[in-house]
C-alpha cells in the first residue's frame, strides 16, 4: 500500500504538505513569533525556568487565540485540527521553544473527565482547565507505591456525603502551585488490590492538606510530598464508579506516555547542538564538528529522532480517527526520554570543563554577576542532572519495557 501523507513526511521537509497545510504552518509560525514573549524565549534559550505566572500567561495567550487545547474535542473547546495540523503546531511550538501546557490539567485529568466524568463535573472543571484558571497536580505515587502503583494505601472512607481521606502522595510535580490534585485512593481493602482503587479529585486548599517540597539534583524544588490528614472530600468529587479508578488511571497513563516523547523539543536541541559544535567563535571554542566520534554520535541521534517522529506520527494518525493511544505509547516514552538524555550528554561533552563549576544563582531571574563559562555551557550540567528524571517518571523505562514485552510482543 502506498504511504499516506503522514507516513511519507520527512523530518524538516515540508514537501508533502498540501497548500492549505503550508498556509496553516505559516499562520502558526507568524503567530508564535509575534505572540510568544521575547523575554520568555530568552529564558528558554538560557535554560532558565519560566515561572508559574509566565507559564499561565503563555497558556492564556493560546487560549485567547483558541489554540489552548489542540487535542481536545471541539465540543469542549478543542481546535478541530487534523492530525497533520496538530503535528505542525507541536513542531512549531517546539522549534521556537514555547512550552507545552503543564500537562496535569490539560492532558491528564481532562481526558479522564471527558471519558468518565459526570456532566456536572465536566461543566465544573473543564472550562477552567481550558482557560488555565486552575492549576492541577497528579497524585498517583506514594512512598511505597511507584512502579507497583496498585499497592497504594492512601485511604478514602465514605462518611455520609463525603469521603475522609488519610495518607500521603509523593513526587508530585509542581504540587506547590496546585489548586487541585487528582488522586488514586484506596476505597476497598477486601478485594484484589487493583479492584479497590478509586479516582478522586481533591481541593488542595481543604483543611488537613499539607505539603513538603523535595529538591531535585539541580537544586530546584520541582516535586513534593503531600500529606492528607482526615481531609473531608465531597463524594461528588469521585470520578465514575467507586473502585473503578484503576481502569481510568491506565487510560490517563497512556496519554501521559504519548505526551512525553518530546520530538519537537528534541529537534530544537539538535539544532542547538549542531550550532554550538560547528561554531568556533561562540566561546565554547571546541569546534567539535571536526571530531569524527562526536559527529557520529550526533548523526546517530538525528537518525533516532527521525525514527521516533515516524512512530509518533503513527500514534497521532490513530488518535485522529478516535483511537486511544495503546501500549505502543510505551515505545514513545522509552525512546523519547533516552534520546533526550543522550542529547544532554552531548551538550555536556561540548561544554567540557565549563559545565563543572556549579553556581545555582546564575540560573535565577535577574542574576547580575558573571556566569560560569560561555552561553549555555554551565546550564548543560543542570539540564543533564534534571533530566535524569525522564527515564523514571510516567512509569520508569524498565516498567515500560515490561509493558511492551507483555502487551505488544505478547511474551
Ligand atoms: C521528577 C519526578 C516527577 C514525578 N512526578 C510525579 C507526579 O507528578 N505524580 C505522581 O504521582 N508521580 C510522580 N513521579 C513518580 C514516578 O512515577 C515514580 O517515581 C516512578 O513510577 C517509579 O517509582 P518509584 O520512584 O517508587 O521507584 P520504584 O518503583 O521503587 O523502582 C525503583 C527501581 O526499580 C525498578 N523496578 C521496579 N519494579 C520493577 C520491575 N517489575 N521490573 C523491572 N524493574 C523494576 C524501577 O525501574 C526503578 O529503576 C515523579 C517522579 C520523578 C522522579
Amino acid at each position: 500500500m502506498a504511504p499516506g501523507p503522514l507516513e511519507s513526511r520527512r523530518i524538516d521537509v515540508n514537501a508533502d504538505f498540501t497548500a492549505e497545510e503550508l498556509a496553516f504552518e505559516s499562520e502558526v509560525r507568524e503567530f508564535l513569533s509575534a505572540e510568544f514573549p521575547g523575554e520568555y524565549r530568552d529564558k528558554v534559550d538560557a535554560n532558565i525556568r519560566l515561572s508559574k505566572d509566565e507559564l499561565v500567561n503563555w497558556q492564556k495567550i493560546l487560549y485567547r487565540k483558541g489554540w489552548a487545547a489542540p487535542n481536545w474535542p471541539q465540543e469542549y473547546g478543542g481546535t478541530g485540527w487534523s492530525a497533520t495540523q496538530k503535528y505542525i503546531f507541536a513542531t512549531e511550538m517546539g522549534l521556537i521553544g514555547a512550552p507545552e501546557p503543564v500537562p496535569f490539567g490539560m492532558k491528564m485529568v481532562a481526558p479522564v473527565l471527558m471519558a468518565y466524568g459526570s456532566d456536572e463535573q465536566k461543566r465544573r472543571f473543564l472550562p477552567d482547565i481550558l482557560e488555565s484558571n486552575v492549576w492541577w497536580c497528579q497524585g498517583y505515587s506514594e512512598p511505597n507505591a511507584g512502579s507497583d502503583l496498585a499497592s497504594l494505601k492512601m485511604s478514602a472512607v465514605r462518611d455520609g456525603d463525603d469521603y475522609i481521606v488519610n495518607g500521603s502522595k509523593t513526587w508530585n510535580t509542581y504540587g506547590q502551585y496546585a489548586d487541585w490534585i487528582f488522586c488514586l485512593v484506596r476505597t476497598d481493602n477486601s478485594v484484589k488490590k487493583q479492584e479497590g482503587i478509586s479516582f478522586l479529585l481533591i481541593d488542595m486548599h481543604s483543611a488537613g492538606v499539607s505539603l513538603k517540597s523535595i529538591y531535585l539534583l539541580d537544586g530546584h524544588p520541582e516535586v513534593n510530598e503531600i500529606f492528607f490528614d482526615d481531609v473531608r472530600v465531597p463524594a461528588n468529587n469521585l470520578i465514575g464508579e467507586e473502585n473503578k479508578g484503576w481502569t481510568y488511571a491506565k487510560v490517563l497513563l497512556t496519554h501521559e506516555r504519548t505526551n512525553i516523547s518530546g520530538v519537537p523539543r528534541g529537534k530544537r536541541r539538535l539544532r542547538a547542538l549542531k550550532r554550538i559544535a560547528s561554531d568556533t567563535d561562540d566561546g565554547f571554542g571546541s569546534n567539535m564538528m571536526e571530531n569524527s566520534t562526536f559527529k557520529n554520535k550526533l548523526a546517530e541521534t538525528e537518525i533516532e529522532l527521525q525514527a521516533l517522529e515516524y512512530v509518533e506520527l503513527r500514534t497521532l494518525a490513530a488518535l485522529s480517527v478516535g483511537k486511544a493511544p495503546g501500549p505502543e505509547s510505551s515505545i514513545l516514552k522509552i525512546v523519547g526520554t533516552e534520546l533526550a538524555q543522550k542529547m544532554d550528554e552531548l551538550f555536556v561533552e561540548l561544554a567540557a570543563y565549563n559545565c563543572l563549576p556549579f553556581l545555582p544563582e546564575q540560573f535565577e531571574e535577574g542574576f547580575q554577576g558573571n556566569p560560569v563559562g560561555p552561553g549555555t555551557a554551565a546550564s548543560s550540567a543542570l539540564v543533564y542532572f534534571n533530566n535524569r528524571k525522564l527515564s523514571i517518571f510516567g512509569g520508569s523505562n524498565e516498567i515500560q519495557r515490561n509493558i511492551i514485552s507483555k502487551a505488544v510482543l505478547g511474551l
